[in-house]
């Protein structure tokens, strides 16, 4: 674990430089704590070390011996998976991997037991608020994991987010995340299904929108995607095949626990029709696809 409170110096390292990775990074590259980055994809982590003045390393076994806190935010559980068996090398009791990735609890649960067997901490750390969220340093995090490691590491999460909520031991800030996900599939429902009302009752839809925004029906989604979504614009945001995940995981945890989410599984459904069509990889508000009037 780091041994010291955490001091605005480059000590931090960030892997996944994607729609969420890249302005998180960003923020920690401005405020002086990022030293490295690595990203699969080798050209997108050169162009954020050349805007950022940080170092691209080139192979992810090189993190540990670059900096002491080591985060993340891939797609995947096995691709976490697979960034931790290669950090685990060079890990030691001076590190702190924290991971801002959406995967199950049982993943966070077998990582952290990897990532401590080296005498090193691991947080779970997911995180809501989407892409504006990541870019203005407003996300919320769910923290699962030692509250001492969380303690050492919030100067560096609070340059990201307007929310830090310890959630208890590892594996809990993911099944925070996983409650998350499911308010997001009803919300995803219930806004496509309500547009696409409105439009077949010819109203002036962004004027709907106006309306109900701040209202009790408003929220973040139909704020931030109402619109976009009437033009048929679907660009991410969040890409439809990563909520497909998060459902995957939900609809486990649900059939451990032996319950039924039904509208979750509804969403479930639409989305993998969406997938089959070429959609993976649009806004999960392309679920507007499949209601829209023709
Ligand atoms: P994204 O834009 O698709 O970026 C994914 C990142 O993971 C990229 O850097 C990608 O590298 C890397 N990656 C994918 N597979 C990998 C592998 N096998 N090995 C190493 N790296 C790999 O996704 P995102 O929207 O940033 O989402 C990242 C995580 O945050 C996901 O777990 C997602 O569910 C979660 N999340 C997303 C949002 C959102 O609104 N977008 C909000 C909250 C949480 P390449 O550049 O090589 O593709």
């Amino acid at each position: 674990m780091v041994s010291e409170p955490l001091k605005s110096e480059r000590t931090a390292a960030f892997v996944g430089l994607g729609a969420m990775g890249a302005p998180m990074a960003s923020h920690w590259a401005l405020r002086g704590y990022l030293k490295a980055v690595w990203n699969r994809t080798p050209e997108r982590a050169q162009a954020f070390a050349q805007e950022h003045h940080v170092i691209a390393l080139q192979h992810l076994g090189e993190l540990p011996t670059t900096a002491k806190i080591l985060a993340l935010c891939v797609s995947k559980d096995e691709d976490v998976l697979m960034v931790i068996e290669t950090l685990l090398e060079g890990l030691t009791s001076e590190h702190l991997v924290i991971d801002f990735s959406t995967v199950s609890p049982d993943t966070a649960k077998l990582a952290a037991k990897m990532v401590r067997r080296c005498g090193a901490d691991f947080l779970d750390a997911p995180v809501t608020g989407g892409v504006e969220g990541a870019s203005h340093g407003t996300l919320a995090i769910m923290v699962g994991g030692r509250l001492g490691s969380l303690e050492k590491i919030r100067p560096l999460l609070e340059t990201i987010a307007a929310k830090i909520i310890h959630m208890g031991d590892v594996g809990m800030g993911q099944s925070a995340k996983a409650v998350n996900q499911v308010l997001c599939a009803g919300i995803n429902e219930a806004v496509t299904e309500a547009l696409a009302f409105g439009h077949h009752l010819g109203l002036d839809m962004e004027k709907v929108i106006e309306a109900m925004s701040g209202g009790a029906a408003g929220n973040w989604f139909l704020d931030k995607r109402g619109k976009s979504m009437l033009e048929g614009r679907f660009t991410p945001g969040f890409k439809l095949g990563l909520h497909l995940k998060d459902l995957e995981i939900v609809a486990a945890m649900a059939q451990d626990l032996g319950i039924t989410l039904p509208l979750t599984e509804t969403t479930r459904e639409h989305y993998v029709q969406l997938l089959e069509q070429g959609h993976g990889d649009d806004d999960i508000s392309a679920l507007y696809r499949l209601k829209r009037p023709n």
